[in-house]
């Protein structure tokens, strides 16, 4: 296992995410590997490890005053051993291969966890839409769906939005694929109800991921009623997180964006979260704008000479990141300890350092790796499409019935991989080992493909 983590870090060696993505499983599913000399024949690690196709391109886009400007897009297709690509698009100006490459790989265990079919990829940007116009955004996505298109389909490759991919963006690509291919296809996810969304989609990954805080807390014969939790970030993941932390009786006292973080003690009620809807989902505005509104609140501007978040230095019962990867380092996850939080359960991909994962798991605290906590995003994704096919469209109900189901059946899958595998309670093993497993039998099942 060593060395293939030396071939993977000597190949690329710049790119660190994804050496960290790859580390964590690598080193969780040794016991797997041990019960299994035959995928070393097979060379089952070598192969997991490599895209299946990496596609990079440029993109040229011209802005409001006239000036041509230039992007990099990318879609790594990671895995296509249990169904056709699938996962999100980013755009945010610190998009790297690296980076892609680390969501894609973790997005393959995830997919196989959510019981649908879908294998993994992962793609976007380094073009940054905040501070666009509405005009500079769709001629980006148009730009780069004209390259996109010959690559994806609603059988081979479906994208979905991520950070800085919203219903606006996903509406102008999928408009330019629509016209590209002359054909009507469930080929993009998330897309508005009234051409093909599914009902439930912008809030499954924020409710799937309090579905499955609370079955964690339930094996505690514990719930969400009075605990006080902490949650960053404010987009979509965020946003759903606060909604139903509030409607399962927990209240929620802190929020952030990229440039600071807000504090209520009172808690982010269902008034105040329509609020930062409003705020970021349309007016597009600053999280500091809270305070504004709301005086009991305060505000603490990011100050990137502090060596933690002090977000994360509240007393609480939960923390939820929600925000983007390492998020949380060493200290960040002292202190969560020392303010008594007992569950960390991760909303966005890759938030925790590993040095901080290891404290949690140190500490016994109840923590839901994001490749098991955010997965009824792409679940229901999985649902949107099932819904395309078909061509109907199942009410609010059935869908959140079924990410129910879904996140209760990943966390049991969890439950009982840790506990075959010597690890019981930890939630990182199981979810690695459970989509590990599902996976590499069905690329022994096909073949040297
Ligand atoms: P959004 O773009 O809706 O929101 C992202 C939030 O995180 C914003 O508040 C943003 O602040 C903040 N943020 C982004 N980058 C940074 C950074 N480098 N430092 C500090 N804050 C940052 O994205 P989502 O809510 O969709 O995604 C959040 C996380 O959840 C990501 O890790 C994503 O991969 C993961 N995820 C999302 C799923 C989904 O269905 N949307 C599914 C599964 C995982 P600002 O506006 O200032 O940039």
């Amino acid at each position: 296992m060593t060395n293939i983590l030396d071939v993977v870090k000597s190949k690329d060696p710049d790119q660190k995410e994804f050496h960290q993505a790859v580390t964590e499983v690598l080193e969780t599913v040794q016991p797997v590997l041990d019960r299994n000399p035959e995928f070393r024949q097979a060379a089952i690690l070598e192969r997991i490890v490599e895209p299946e196709r990496l596609i990079m391109f440029r993109v040229p886009w011209m802005d409001d005053q006239g000036q041509v400007q230039v992007n990099r897009g990318f879609r790594i297709e990671m895995n296509s051993a249990i169904g056709p690509y699938k996962g999100g698009l980013r755009f945010h100006p610190s998009v790297t291969l690296s980076i892609l490459k680390f969501l894609a790989f973790e997005q393959v265990f995830k997919n196989a966890l959510t019981t649908l079919p879908m294998g993994g990829g992962k793609g976007g940007s380094d073009f940054d839409p905040k501070g666009k116009s509405d005009n500079e955004v769709m001629r980006f996505c148009q730009s780069f769906m004209l390259e996109l298109f010959r690559h994806i389909g609603p059988n081979t490759d479906i994208p979905a939005g991520d950070i800085g991919i919203g219903a606006r963006e996903i509406g102008f690509l999928f408009g330019m694929y629509k016209k590209l291919r002359n054909e009507f296809t469930g080929v993009l996810t998330g897309k508005a109800l009234a051409w093909g969304g599914s009902l439930i989609r912008p809030e499954a990954t924020g409710y799937g991921c309090v579905y499955f805080a609370a079955e964690m807390l339930s094996t505690k014969y514990d719930n969400f009623e009075g605990k006080s939790c902490l949650v960053s970030g404010s987009g979509n993941v965020a946003q759903y997180t606060v909604e139903k932390i509030n409607e399962l009786g927990g209240k929620v006292v802190t929020l952030s964006d990229s440039t600071g973080y807000i504090f209520d003690e009172e808690g982010i009620d269902k008034d105040k979260l329509d609020f930062v809807m409003r705020l970021k989902n349309i007016r597009r505005g600053r999280i500091k704008e809270y305070i504004e509104k709301y005086s009991g609140a305060v505000y603490t501007e990011v100050d990137t000479s502090l060596d933690h978040n002090p977000l994360w230095d509240h007393k609480a019962d939960c923390a939820f990141p929600s925000a983007t990867q390492n998020e949380i380092n060493e200290k960040d996850a002292n202190n969560l300890v020392n303010n008594g939080v007992k569950l960390v359960a991760e909303g966005a991909n890759m938030p925790s350092t590993p040095e901080a994962i290891d404290i949690f798991v140190e500490n016994k605290l109840l923590y839901a790796p994001g490749k098991a906590a955010n997965a009824g995003g792409v679940a229901v994704s999985g649902l949107e499409m099932a819904q395309n096919s078909m061509r109907i469209s199942w009410p609010k109900e059935e869908v959140d019935n079924r990410l129910k189901i879904i996140m209760k059946s990943i966390h049991q899958s969890c439950v009982d991989a840790s506990e075959e595998y010597g690890a019981p309670g930890n939630y990182m093993v199981g979810a690695n080992i459970a989509g590990f497993v599902k996976v590499v039998n069905a690329m022994l099942d096909q073949g040297l493909v």
